[in-house]
């Protein structure tokens, strides 16, 4: 498969697309290496994560503009992202380390609860974020003592690829964690129906999720699933208007809006509707969209040409709107950021567009803004604008969501659970859950032989 450099459409790499034979086989090799790793002491574990995190922190750069080459994100955001494999792997070694079970004395016997490893999991990943949401599931799972099948995405292997080799060359076992790049249909489907997969984590679409889901439940195979969204914004008026309107362009533009917590509903206060778009069009128009390589840019372009047909599909470049920005004529896949004034149930307003596109929705009062911010089917994260702490505690428990901030759009952190209600997918990821996720609790009653006293 031919990746593309998305700022100029250049080739930057070729890569094996790999078949259901491929998957299986990687599947035994895994299957043989993963006992003898779960077999390690936790701290033997741990060291290799943190060696793995070691070769990842001396790779940074290289990791980063991997990303920026093959999935054009601005090189500030690339490092963060490396960084952010690193730390996981860090987090997760820590994890090990602390994967303890409990003991219940009952009378006659010892009641002990274990955490066993799955076995072998496949980790399927999407191109917005491909090295962090990769190791969202890989650094978690070898933590709990499983082996690792990556399936990248299409258009996004490279980060991967070179994530293997670096745990190789940390000395991680042989087969314990492997990269298939390939199709969705063909390695990712071959990988979902593998009788030697014991449990798939899938980010992605929400329709793909769901194909996957069922063909899960045909085996009763583990999974978790991480899925979109269409996150709300919602400014009240006591806010401080002047940083909610300097941050909102960040929300959805961030990633191209390429970003399944992007903040791409912005609910504001009728009051001071007005004030707000007026200070929110100098702030889109001057964010910096062009070569990603660049340190002061701050958007690139869509991961691909059938990416820009969607967003084209919801708001060609020449629709009327409220705020457009620029974006860069010529090669590469770009598209100009784009505000608009929508009705709550206009199809932009309620489908994922997935591309630099917000509909600005004005609201009466508290309830009202309640109400339009659950009129979803997604429920993955949002953001609250207000100096009212009462207010911000009622909204932060009203709105369904997994992932909300309080004058703020930070959505993900390594140390915090991460993941959706509603159609926004299934489990948690991050946080210091994660490892759970990826072992099966056994429980074991020892009866104690009872003393015989007269002897
Ligand atoms: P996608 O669902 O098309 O693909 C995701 C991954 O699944 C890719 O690796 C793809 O090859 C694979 N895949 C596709 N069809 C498959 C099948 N039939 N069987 C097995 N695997 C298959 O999604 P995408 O276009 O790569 O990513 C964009 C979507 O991901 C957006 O909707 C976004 O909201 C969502 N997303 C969600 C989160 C989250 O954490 N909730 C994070 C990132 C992206």
């Amino acid at each position: 498969m031919d990746i593309l450099n998305p700022a100029t459409e250049e080739v930057v790499a070729t890569v094996p697309d790999s078949t259901a034979r491929d998957v299986d086989a990687a599947v035994r090799r895994a299957a043989a290496a993963q006992p003898a790793w779960a077999a390690l002491a936790p701290g033997d574990r741990a060291r290799a994560l943190r060696r793995f995190a070691a070769a990842v922190d001396a790779h940074l750069e290289e990791l980063a503009l991997l990303e920026v080459r093959e999935a054009g994100h601005p090189i500030g955001n690339a490092r963060w992202e490396a960084g952010n494999v690193r730390d996981l792997l860090d987090y997760a070694a820590g994890g090990a380390e602390r994967l303890t079970g409990a003991q219940i004395p009952v009378a006659g016997g010892l009641d002990v609860t274990f955490h066993e490893p799955l076995g072998v999991v496949a980790v399927i990943a999407p191109w917005n974020f491909p090295m962090p949401i990769a190791a969202w599931g890989l650094a978690p799972a070898l933590a709990a003592g499983n082996a690792v099948l990556l399936k990248p995405a299409e258009t996004t292997p490279l980060t991967a690829l070179r994530l293997a080799e670096l745990a190789l060359e940390a000395q991680l076992p042989e087969g314990l964690f492997q990269v298939l790049p390939g199709r969705g249909p063909v390695a990712g489907a071959a990988l979902v129906e593998h009788p030697g997969v014991a449990k798939v984590v899938f980010t992605g679409s929400t329709a793909v999720g769901k194909q996957i889901m069922a063909k899960c439940a045909a085996g009763v195979k583990r999974v978790t699933l991480e899925l979109g969204g269409k996150s709300p914004n919602i400014v009240f008026a006591d806010a401080d208007v002047e940083r909610a309107a300097a941050a909102a362009p960040g929300a959805f533009l961030d990633n191209t809006g390429q970003d399944c917590c992007a903040r791409s509903r912005i609910l504001v206060q009728r009051r001071v509707y007005d004030r707000f778009m007026e200070l929110l069009e100098p702030a889109v128009k001057s964010f910096v969209t062009g070569d990603p390589a660049d340190p002061a840019t701050q958007m690139g372009p869509l991961i691909s040409a059938a990416q820009r047909e969607r967003v084209r599909g919801y708001v060609p470049e020449d629709a009327p709107a409220a705020i457009r920005g620029e974006a860069p004529a010529g090669k590469g896949f770009w598209y100009p950021a784009t505000v608009l004034e929508a009705a709550p149930d206009d199809r932009v307003a309620t489908e994922e567009v997935f591309g630099p596109v917000a509909v600005v929705i004005p609201f009466e009062d508290e309830a009202e803004a309640v109400r339009l911010a659950n009129a979803t089917d997604y429920g993955l994260s949002g953001s609250i604008w207000t100096r009212d702490v009462s207010r911000a505690l009622r909204l932060s428990r009203a709105v369904a969501a997994g992932n909300l901030s309080v004058n703020s759009h930070s959505s993900v952190r390594y140390w915090t659970p991460f993941g959706g209600f509603k159609q926004s997918g299934l489990g948690r990821e991050l946080g210091p859950g994660a490892l759970a996720a990826f072992a099966e609790t056994k429980n074991v009653f020892i009866a104690i032989d009872p003393l015989e006293e007269t002897k």
